[in-house]
């Protein structure tokens, strides 16, 4: 049984997101669906949102403050309203498009730790680094680990190359199994794999050992395909 978890990143409105979660959350109950399921709607759809206890809401991002001058940003005084105790660090549009450094990602983390988040923690390597091989594929993404406690106990993982983010390209299977039995072997957090999944592949790519359950953009943002990749892996 998965973890699956929906990244709505610039996606939806307030109106529409309160109704994508309504409908999840009617699924899971109806169907009696155990699998742990996660939504990061945008800040401004963030609500306090009356769920079954498999179905989780969390942030996208917030800075690592409570509240104070960081214009654009949202911190624990906002998150604390709609009792948001899940949040996204790391991802690799953070990193490359946000351009959050390492650093910064891992201020973030101990600060989101200390107040016991549930962190979903991203990694994953740009397709020059994948291009190289394997060695060093796993080099880069062990760079990712520095400043990050990986024995938290609130921590998921998630393996998502950033060539196959958004891209329509998945990993292959052998690519999957290769990096995620080796952070497997060093950490042992659920490690969930994301890029390019979709309601074809979702069952598939869930089943490969050392695969915990799958984060998802693109393939999530519409509510029938969500649910009928939960369905797929449940
Ligand atoms: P994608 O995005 O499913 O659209 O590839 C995954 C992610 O960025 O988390």
């Amino acid at each position: 049984m998965a973890i699956i978890a929906s990244n709505f990143k610039t996606n939806h409105t307030r109106k529409s997101t309160a109704a994508f979660i309504e409908e999840v959350n009617t699924f899971l109950k109806e169907k009696n669906i155990t699998n742990e399921v996660l939504v990061f709607p945008t800040a401004t759809s963030l609500d306090s949102f009356n769920t079954v206890s498999n179905l989780t809401v969390g942030a996208q991002n917030a800075y690592a403050t409570q509240k104070g001058s960081f214009t654009g940003e949202i911190g624990t005084e906002q998150l604390d309203e709609f009792n948001i105790k899940t949040i996204l660090i790391g991802h690799s549009e953070r990193r490359h498009i946000l351009g959050e450094s390492q650093e910064e990602i891992a201020k973030k983390f101990n600060f989101y730790k200390e107040l016991g988040y549930t962190i979903v923690y991203c990694i994953g390597e740009p397709l020059e680094v994948k291009e190289q091989g394997i060695e060093q594929t796993l080099e880069y993404i062990y760079e990712q680990f520095v400043g990050i406690d990986t024995n938290y106990e609130n921590l998921i993982l998630a393996y998502e190359p950033v060539w196959a983010i958004g891209t329509g390209v998945t990993a292959t299977n052998d690519d999957i199994k290769a990096v995620h039995s080796a952070i497997k072997e060093k950490i042992s957090k659920p490690l969930l794999y994301g890029g390019s999944v979709k309601v074809a592949n979702v069952h598939e790519i869930c089943s490969l050992d050392g695969v915990d359950g799958a984060l998802i953009g693109t393939a999530s943002w519409l509510v029938e395909d969500f649910k009928q990749i939960i369905e797929n892996t449940k």
